[in-house]
């Protein structure tokens, strides 16, 4: 077997047999990978402490193509250690690493390592997490197939006069075409289109109304539920506290 380097973020963790875990890591090389960390649940084991989810590092192992590789040794590249001190951001990241999961196994690109990192990065620096996860989800919407008309009205292809941000018509809708969708109020709609956009490691402000997040993520909750055919426990936890979030960014 020969060792190999590969730098990710593990997305899962599993205990295996006494002392062990497999971690399922999104690699930038392999795409998701298995990696079966042994004995690392042992007090004396040094894969002990870098051998759980929401790790991003170097991680040095046997690789087996389709198989299980095996952890060797870990060079940390950013630990989150403000997400884990804060119960809210948690469950935001625990909800994205899911997410990430999911959208990987249908299209494996490596925009999608991208996106996580960045997002990871933005809510660990203590970035509105709800607006770092919207815009993962909504980038993620492309890798997922069902990206929504975000330039131009979804009916008829206008870029004049976008009047509606509407999960039913897959997107902007144009004065025009406007039938009995509900009225977007004209900032969101600039808003979704630049959050989408924007180079997520690149914010370093982020000055937004609350009633413009509060719809872009119904757009985003209504739209994920009709088109992506994803079920995920965390978004349940998720939608539990976004009410209780206070917009602080
Ligand atoms: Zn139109």
């Amino acid at each position: 077997m020969k060792i190999e380097t590969v730098e990710g973020i593990v997305l899962r963790e599993t205990n295996y047999s006494e002392s062990s875990k497999i971690l399922n890591i999104l690699t930038i090389e392999h795409g998701l990978i298995g990696v079966i960390s042994k004995g690392c649940r042992n007090m004396k084991s040094k894969l002990r402490g870098v051998s759980r989810k929401l790790l991003y590092a170097k991680f040095h192992i046997y690789y087996k193509e389709n198989s299980l590789s095996t952890l060797i040794e870990v060079d940390v590249k950013n630990s989150y250690s403000n997400i884990l001190t804060d119960l809210d951001r948690i469950t935001y990241t625990t909800y994205i690493l899911e997410l990430v999961e999911q959208v990987e196994k249908q299209s494996d690109n490596p925009a999608i390592f991208a996106i996580l990192k960045g997002g990871l990065k933005k809510i660990n620096e203590g970035f509105n997490p709800l607006v770092i996860t919207n815009i993962i989800e909504l980038k993620c919407l492309e890798y997922l197939g069902v990206m929504p008309s975000l330039d131009y009205c979804s009916m008829c292809g206008s870029n004049k006069n976008i009047v509606s941000l509407s999960s039913y018509q897959g997107g902007f809708i144009c004065q025009d075409c406007h039938t009995n969708e509900p009225l977007t109020a004209s900032n969101t709609i600039k808003l979704v289109r630049i959050l989408y956009y924007i180079d997520l490691e690149k914010i370093t402000k982020l000055d937004l109304k609350e009633e413009n997040i509060n719809d872009i993520n119904n757009f985003l909750e209504e739209y994920y539920d009709r088109y992506t055919g994803l079920y995920l426990k965390s978004k349940k936890t998720l939608s539990q506290i976004v009410k209780k979030i206070t917009i602080t960014t």
